[in-house]
């Protein structure tokens, strides 16, 4: 049978009634794959949540269904966002595919991804950069949308943290038990809170036996939780996560804290590394705040976390497609030879 996008398939679990019109790009069931060679590296069995293959590329899509959903039959008629650029890429298609939501989206200039700032403007969102961070573009719309009748769809938006559980659910049901740790790169904290939210019912449910130590990572020039105050100017190459006072910070140390986990810092260099290794070793090209995670869990086998764990299972989430992202891509990454449309230097080149 055809799937039919997460609120179809966790209908029951999340806040739909009969009325609600369904607003789905077919998002969710993304692939969990198992790397091999990260699990021997670190002495864990490694799974890789890849939330690349969601329709516009980032896991944003399993909140933004259940927010655009639940704004059209609140009567909205103009939905508005700050983004780093995945949520708004969500929000344009999301809006597109209502056929009748206007979608706004404010952006800090000069800070956004091009695969992000395409996707917003190719689904017809009206996008206003703003010289500010992202941090600066959520307070704007915040007064906004408390203030006029727009729908906010940032992850503030309750429906999008009940959306966004489904990822944890997911897991779930194909380890059928909950992983024994959770790594997760934490922006606005969002991902974080609604992970832990599906571990937790599942867990309330019955539905599995055991909940995860959750593993949070920022990145360490944007580590307002890390460091315990606000960051005013936060700066990282993963623009994703570039936020210095996330909307959930509260909840992300409450996930941190009843789960017995942490949330730490990673380098930029660390971040390429990971990005790196995951392209060269696993076949999985990620966006580089997605490369938190792994970076995480390679620092925490570094100092010996895991040393206890063996057997153990560990899911990191990789949030978003490397397509997104591709002047990191070229900058990283080996230029391409020029050569002429010869075959002996061809094969020279190649070494047959
Ligand atoms: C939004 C986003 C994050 C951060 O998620 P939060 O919920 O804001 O913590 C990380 N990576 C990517 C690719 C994202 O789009």
């Amino acid at each position: 049978m055809q799937w039919k996008g997460v609120i179809e398939r966790y209908r029951s679990y999340l806040p739909i009634s009969s009325e609600t019109p369904i607003v789905t790009l077919n998002e969710g069931n993304t692939p969990l794959l198992f790397a091999e060679g990260l699990s021997e590296k670190i002495g864990l069995k490694v799974y890789l949540k890849y939330e690349g293959t969601n329709p516009t590329g980032s896991f944003k899509d399993r909140g933004m269904t259940l927010a655009v959903s639940k704004a059209i039959e609140d009567g909205a008629k103009i939905i508005m966002c700050a983004s780093t650029g995945n949520t708004a890429a969500s929000a344009a298609a999301f809006a597109a595919r209502s056929r009748r939501l206007k979608c706004v989206v404010i952006i800090p200039d000069g800070y956004i991804a091009l695969g992000k700032l395409a996707q917003a403007m190719a689904h017809g969102a009206q996008v206003i950069a703003i010289k500010g961070n992202f941090d600066d573009a959520l307070r704007i719309v915040k007064e906004i949308t408390d203030n006029y009748s727009v729908a906010l769809v940032n992850s503030l938006n309750p429906y999008r943290i009940e959306g966004q559980k489904s990822a944890a659910f997911e897991i779930c049901d194909v380890l059928l038990n909950a992983p024994e740790f959770h790594a997760i790169p934490v922006g606005n904290a969002g991902n974080i809170t609604a992970y832990w939210k599906g571990y937790q019912e599942y867990k309330r449910l019955g539905k599995v036996r055991t909940k995860p130590k959750m593993l949070g990572f920022q990145a360490a020039g944007s580590a307002p939780i890390v460091q315990g105050q606000i960051i005013k100017k936060p700066e990282t190459i993963a623009t994703a996560i570039r936020i210095g006072n996330p909307a959930s910070w509260k909840q992300a140390k409450e996930a941190r804290d009843e789960s017995g986990g942490l949330i730490d810092a990673v380098t930029d260099d660390e971040i390429i590394q990971a990005y790196k290794l995951l392209a060269a070793e696993t076949g999985i090209f990620v966006e580089p705040a997605s490369a938190a995670s792994v970076a995480g869990i390679l620092k925490l086998h570094g100092r010996g976390y895991f040393d206890q764990g063996h057997g153990d299972k560990i899911v990191c989430t990789l949030t978003g497609h490397g397509l997104k992202d591709p002047d990191t891509a070229i900058k990283n990454i080996q230029q391409p030879v020029v050569l002429n449309p010869d075959i002996k230097e061809i094969l020279k080149e190649i070494g047959l």
